[in-house]
């Protein structure tokens, strides 16, 4: 997958390029989105173009496209990306005025950009295996609901887990266990599957809410929790972390501990093979 898209134009991808004065770049004035694409349709595509539509409004930027709008052009570059699997990546900046100045400018067209990767199923073996997560402490701003590009906290705090021989990091903030710095995270304890509650400091993941509706449909016991303290998440007979490019994949290990029995649990299967049966939906 080599083309892009730049404000109205497809393009090679190494060619494409952005103003060095646009606000993404100076100011991470900007929001994005990451959609799978399963054999060239992607999934869950309006639940994620809502939530594009949500962070725009949030950062007071005029929606270039409209819901109809990106649906055709994502189609267009899945299309011309040769379809298959793919994540598409696309993001909106406020736009590159003539001078780099905080204050918002009124009066500039939004940056478009977006491009694909592939995305390869996630391997058998690592999925056997699971994956080692740690925890840390939380040092994004407040406004996490909102997918914006401020995404220094989160690379940080995943390269601590890298140094720690770990592949994700859990964030915590006031006692209570958030999500992880690229997906959310769910727990079966006592048997219960839970997750924690939406609030500003989550983003509201399509994963999550897919593995959500799995839940609700299959009548598994489950809650949104207010708290999910780390003692009990390091209790936890399972943990699992689930993103767009991940879907569900099972935590074994957690700060240097298994988790449970050290192996995937029975819930994750169960959970996982409905989630599979309903990926071409
Ligand atoms: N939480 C954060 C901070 C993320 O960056 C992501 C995705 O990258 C998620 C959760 C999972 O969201 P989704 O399932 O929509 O990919």
């Amino acid at each position: 997958p080599d083309t892009a898209w730049v404000n109205g134009r497809f393009l090679p991808l190494a060619d494409a390029s952005v103003s060095v004065l646009d606000r993404g770049f100076l100011f991470s004035d900007s929001v994005y989105e990451v959609i799978p694409v399963y054999a060239g349709t992607p999934f869950r595509m309006d639940d994620h173009l809502q939530r594009l539509a949500r962070s725009l409004d949030a950062l007071g930027i005029a929606d270039p496209h409209g819901i109809d709008g990106w649906r055709a052009l994502l189609a267009e570059l899945v299309e011309v990306n040769g379809g298959g699997d793919l994540a598409i990546y696309l993001q909106v900046t406020r736009g590159a005025p003539s001078r780099r100045d905080h204050r918002i400018p009124h009066d500039v067209e939004p940056t478009v950009v977006a491009f694909c990767q592939t995305r390869a199923a996630p391997d058998p073996e690592a999925l056997a295996a699971g994956l080692a997560a740690i925890t840390t402490d939380d040092t994004r701003w407040r406004d996490c609901h909102i997918k914006s590009t401020s995404l220094l906290a989160n690379v940080l705090a995943a390269d601590a887990a890298r140094a720690e021989g770990a592949t994700e990091a859990i964030l915590v903030r006031d006692g209570a266990v958030l999500e992880g710095t690229s997906s959310n995270v769910f727990a079966v304890i006592d048997g219960r599957l839970v997750t924690p509650a939406l609030r500003p400091t989550i983003l509201p993941g399509i994963t999550r809410g897919v593995v959500l509706g799995i839940a609700r449909a299959q009548a598994l016991d489950h809650a949104e929790v207010d708290t999910l303290t780390p003692e009990a998440l390091r209790a936890a007979e399972e943990v699992w972390i689930t993103s767009s490019t991940r879907e569900i994949f099972p935590v074994t290990r957690l700060d240097g501990a298994s988790v449970g029995d050290g192996v995937p649990g029975p819930l994750w299967t169960r959970v996982r093979g409905w989630l599979q049966a309903g990926l071409h939906d």
